[in-house]
């Protein structure tokens, strides 16, 4: 009985804070709060009350130091245990603390929760004299308690009225909540809609869902053969079957959020919860409760919406399951198709990820056998794939400063005569992606920072895609000082955009790119527009690439194809091939042929020959096959180290002791220390591990080992990134 020595027997509340600490804190539960896990709670920590999580409760007892009290028990509802264990699972995997995918999980709620509504009730009692207009107003709030003015507006009387009636005692004032009644949802089968394969792979899906646990399945299928409607359709069952059933579907970007939540409120007769950044804080705190409460029984969102506290998972879907957005590269590091995957595994749930051009890993799974793999043939009904097909820039190269061949402008020429639409692709946002003095040769970067300022005409600035930083384009060049020295090297879509509209004045044109459209409001009017065909040409940044359909385009043109290829990373290849495909595919559909010209200084390279030939099984084989030689992903695991810190000597010698104290491990191997491409951001000088692991290596244990036996030194940081996307 050790533990009782030196005090009280107690209840010990371990509380989880939503900030980068390694573990719980532990506090003393007061006697009357009665806590359970996942309770929402206020503790102190230093002087501050914080929110926290109640993790685990134990019997012990006090120790030589007392310890602090649990504070309050806050209103909010609490975590359900299952949010909380992937909670901690998720740190587990990214190889950090819990408090980071905590406060990924807690930020719906920091708007704070709506105010009640003061509205009037009837008492019962009667007025003492009895007009017309009291009547109606007595009336009027027996059919619905109101609020003062919508009462007086309700019965069509002043507002003296009203006030009268409450100062004589007949009516009462009362808080309420506004109330949020769960949405009624039709949810009936439309099986009868789907032709033979979709019905086919809807019923396997339903399958999987009746027969109920975790279930995984790679849903392949080309751009346009009716994925959502398979996925919708299994949500449909499982919502069906269990009156608390809850779905939650994943995109990518919140631009394709909008798309699909159109076609669920459609589909469902009734809106989806939407989640993702640009949904603003209160309207975030009311979903994030009524996921918790069970009222949100659909949920649209980006890879955050992983993390909200659902009660009775029964389905996630990952559409666009390839996309690298899922992986969230900044504060907490992880892959949101991974995460949802093992969410869906601790749930016991089904998850079920779409796309047209999977990830190596997904296809890898499914053809172990650890995957269900439904395909999808072809497109519904009489639309067509594209055609795709090469443009050899050797051969027919633009002006120069122009970047649009002779061949591309032609096929426009004769796709807007036909009163058809045109796509330009270029993942390049801005104008220029350098800009150079033409007096000292000097590129201007960012202050502080090893990248490249980009030009934007529209707004005249200079800005850092990396860091944000921006500053107006200036009249001489910050390092000579020449005056009207500056040129912009190559094209972004402003200034791609900038050709079209000078080689067809008569063309509405339109850019696409993150900068052009913030939040969901204004894609949804750009795409809008291209879909009623009020635009003729649109430039895009992968922003567009996805998901949309545009009726009346026929032509996508590829303005730099090899763009992803330069920089050469574990998935330059893959990711290309990927995008181009998702870019080809916005061409002709709803029963119009389309084709995609894809503009290459190097048409013999795999991907191109791949693309040109339509052959994916011939490209992910190729790839598998060099992923399996170098025992790369999915054949074996990455993680990445980064260090950085503002003094060079002191993180060249960190990372010196780093590598020393790597553990001893068979079956993992490490690469580095060694500068960063990106070896300046924002001051801080960074360098970088790279580790390869064999597939039976618990890299993310092995990971979190290795940063135990280091303390880094004040201002340095390390990161570790199980998965990496990003070299740089
Ligand atoms: P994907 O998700 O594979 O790109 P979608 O589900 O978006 O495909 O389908 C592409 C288009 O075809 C959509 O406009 C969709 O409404 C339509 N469509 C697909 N299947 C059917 C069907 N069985 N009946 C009617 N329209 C369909």
């Amino acid at each position: 009985m050790g533990d009782c020595v030196g005090g009280q027997r107690l209840r010990i509340a371990s509380v989880l804070l939503p900030m980068p600490l390694p573990e719980a804190f532990d506090y003393a539960e007061p006697e009357d709060m009665a806590l359970s896990v996942g309770d929402q709670v206020a503790v102190p920590l230093g002087p501050r009350l914080m929110r926290g999580v109640v993790s685990a409760l134990r019997e012990g007892a006090g120790g030589n130091r007392p310890l602090k009290p649990v504070h309050a028990r806050l209103d909010d509802p609490p975590l359900p245990v299952s949010t909380l264990a992937f909670v901690e699972w998720a740190a587990r995997y990214a190889a950090d603390g819990p408090g980071q995918p905590l406060a990924i999980a807690l930020r719906g709620l920091r708007a704070p929760p709506p105010r009640p509504e003061r509205v009037l009730v009837v008492t019962g009692k009667a007025p003492a004299r009895a007009t017309p207009a009291r009547t109606r107003v007595l009336e009027a709030a027996a059919r619905e308690a109101l609020a003062g003015p919508r009462l007086a507006e309700a019965a069509g009387v002043s507002s003296g009225v009203v006030k009268g009636l409450v100062e004589e005692g007949c009516l009462r004032i009362e808080e309420r909540l506004a109330e949020r009644p769960a949405p009624v949802l039709d949810l009936a089968p439309r099986m009868e809609r789907l032709n033979a394969g979709q019905a086919a792979a809807a019923g396997a899906l339903n399958a999987s869902l009746d027969a109920g646990g975790f279930s995984a399945t790679l849903l392949d299928g080309v751009t346009g053969s009716g994925k959502t409607e398979v996925y919708l359709e299994a949500a449909a069952h499982a919502l069906a079957a269990d009156p608390e059933a809850q779905v939650l579907i994943l995109l990518p970007e919140i631009a394709l959020t909008q798309a699909v939540i159109a076609r669920v409120a459609d589909r469902f007769g009734a809106p989806p919860g939407e989640w993702h950044s640009a949904v603003p804080p209160p309207r975030r705190r009311m979903l994030w409760e009524d996921v918790a409460e069970g009222r949100a029984r659909i949920v649209v969102g980006a890879r955050s919406a992983l993390f909200l506290p659902f009660r009775k998972l029964a389905l996630i879907v990952v559409d666009e399951e390839h996309d690298a957005s899922y992986k969230q590269e900044e504060g907490f590091i992880y892959q949101g198709r991974d995460l949802a995957v093992a969410r869906a595994s601790l749930e016991g749930c089904a998850v079920v990820l779409a796309s047209a051009t999977p990830s190596l890993e997904s296809l890898w799974n499914a053809e172990q056998g650890r995957y269900g793999w439904l395909k999808l043939g072809a497109r519904h009904g009489t639309a067509r794939l594209p055609d795709i097909a090469l443009i050899d820039l050797r051969q027919t190269p633009p002006e120069k400063n122009h970047w649009l061949s002779p061949p591309l402008r032609e096929a426009m020429a004769a796709t807007l005569a036909a009163g058809e639409q045109v796509l330009l692709f270029l993942n390049r946002r801005g104008y220029a992606p350098v800009v150079l003095c033409r007096a000292c040769g000097e590129r201007l970067t960012a202050p502080d920072t090893d990248s490249w300022l980009v030009e934007h005409r529209y707004t005249g600035r200079l800005v850092c895609h990396l860091t944000g930083f921006s500053m107006p384009r200036p009249e001489r060049c910050p390092h000579c000082g020449a005056k009207d020295s500056l040129v912009s090297i190559g094209p972004g879509v402003e200034r791609v955009e900038e050709e079209a509209r000078s080689l067809f004045p008569e063309a509405t044109t339109a850019i696409f790119s993150s900068d052009t459209i913030s939040g969901g409001q204004s894609a949804r009017e750009l795409v809008e527009a291209m879909e009623r065909g009020e635009i003729d040409i649109l430039v895009a940044t992968q922003a567009a690439a996805k998901g949309h359909n545009f009726p009346g385009l026929t032509l996508v043109g590829v303005v730099d194809a090899d763009l992803g290829l330069r920089g050469g990373d574990l998935r330059a290849g893959e990711r290309t091939f990927q995008l181009l495909i998702q870019a080809s595919g916005r061409a002709g559909r709803a029963d119009r042929p389309g084709r995609a010209l894809l503009q290459t200084w190097a048409p013999e390279h795999a991907v191109m020959r791949a693309l040109a030939a339509a052959d994916r099984d011939g490209f992910v084989e190729a790839e598998m096959e060099l992923r399996r030689a170098a025992s790369l992903p999915p054949y074996g695991r990455l993680a990445a180290v980064v260090l950085s810190g503002p003094d060079p000597g002191a993180l060249e010698a960190f990372a010196r002791q780093m590598a020393s104290v790597a553990p001893n491990a068979e079956g993992v191997e490490i690469y580095g220390p060694a500068d960063a491409p990106l070896g300046l951001i924002r001051g801080r000088r960074r360098k970088r591990f790279l580790v390869r692991a064999d597939r039976r290596v618990d890299l993310s244990g092995y990971m979190a080992a290795w940063r135990a036996r280091v303390k880094p030194p004040g201002p340095i940081r390390v990161g570790i990134d199980i998965d990496p996307y990003s070299f740089l």
